[in-house]
């Protein structure tokens, strides 16, 4: 019988309700329905919990974001705009208290992981890896990842903190909130900036100042493959790791990597987000008592998100440090 771990999946009925307006938008309350209902028909489906988060609190935004950015998105959703600072963030009258929610899901997630729980995945949107302290971007409205980590330092003392993001894109607001910060590595494989929003991500961007060395960009070329990532994964992810030694690890888990997703040019397998959630674990094991946070960032090609998920959360769960 093959051994399998709880995992506490954090969601929000509310989460469903940011509409971003219909028609064209890629980031649809359907990738959250279309995830959820996949976990439903999985073999270790027994072992998730589903839990609700609390709203993050205003403490907690402002480690990150500044007031008058918090003052902007919160009267933007509340008095009928129809989005914040680019047409890409769509938002409405709900989309405020769905992304206190989404923040909230990594805080709710850390008190769980300082506790009984092990691996803890928030199937939340709207997500967050692209938003600024002072700017929505890229969908992104609270830096949910960004945040957690915050939580995790200033609330369990938690001091080194290592954030890898899968997602194809680059997650340009976690790299500029610790750019400077030696104690929380940023670690991302991404579509090439040249090509790929938003643009930044380049191998040269290695951190600044005290942070310098805690920043670790692998962009990738369009079409790259499973291949190419499990290579990065072993000579490139693995040495870094084992030199920064985190205390916890929060991944940004992104699916729009995946070959049919169109938001991006690579060219990964569903099985590759399996590969993920095998490094993974055995990542959380070595270094943080197999405590592992998860939080979704994108993916819009619902069958493959739900398929990408299904098989990161499956890999995470079957995990065994028993021969
Ligand atoms: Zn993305």
């Amino acid at each position: 019988m093959p051994f399998s771990r709880p995992i506490a999946i954090i969601t929000h009925p509310h989460c469903l309700a940011h509409d971003t307006g219909g028609g064209e938008h890629p980031e649809t309350p359907d990738r959250l329905t279309a995830l959820l209902a996949r976990l439903e028909t999985l073999p270790i489906k027994d072992r998730l919990s589903f839990l609700e988060p609390r709203k993050a609190e205003r403490c907690w935004l402002t480690t990150f974001h500044d007031e008058h950015y918090l003052f902007r998105l919160e009267e933007s959703a509340l008095s009928g705009k129809t989005y914040l600072d680019h047409r890409d963030n769509q938002l409405c009258f709900e989309s405020y208290e769905a992304a206190l929610l989404s923040a909230g899901a990594g805080l709710t997630g850390i008190d769980l992981l300082e506790g009984e729980e092990n691996l803890v995945f928030c199937a939340v949107r709207p997500p967050g890896h692209h938003a600024e302290s002072n700017l929505a971007l890229g969908f992104c409205f609270l830096n949910n990842c960004v945040l957690a980590a915050r939580y995790w330092q200033q609330q369990y003392g938690r001091r080194r903190i290592l954030i890898l993001d899968f997602d194809a894109h680059h997650g340009n607001g976690i790299q500029s909130a610790f750019e400077e910060d030696p104690e929380v590595f940023y670690l991302s494989l991404h579509e090439h900036p040249t090509f790929s929003f938003p643009g930044s991500g380049y191998a040269e961007e290695m951190g600044t100042g005290p942070g310098r060395g805690a920043t670790l960009n692998i962009p990738l070329p369009p079409r790259a493959d499973d291949q190419m990532v499990l290579n990065a994964l072993v000579k490139r992810v693995e040495p870094a790791l084992a030199a920064f030694a985190p205390e916890r690890i929060i991944v940004a888990a992104g699916f729009d990597g995946h070959r049919d997703d169109d938001m991006s040019g690579l060219a990964y397998s569903t099985e590759l987000y399996g590969k993920f959630g095998e490094y993974l674990a055995v990542w959380a094991e070595q270094f943080c008592q197999g405590k592992l946070l998860s939080i979704l960032e994108g993916g819009y090609h619902l069958e493959s998100l739900a398929a990408g998920a299904a098989a990161y959360l499956t890999a995470l769960s079957n995990y065994s440090t028993e021969e």
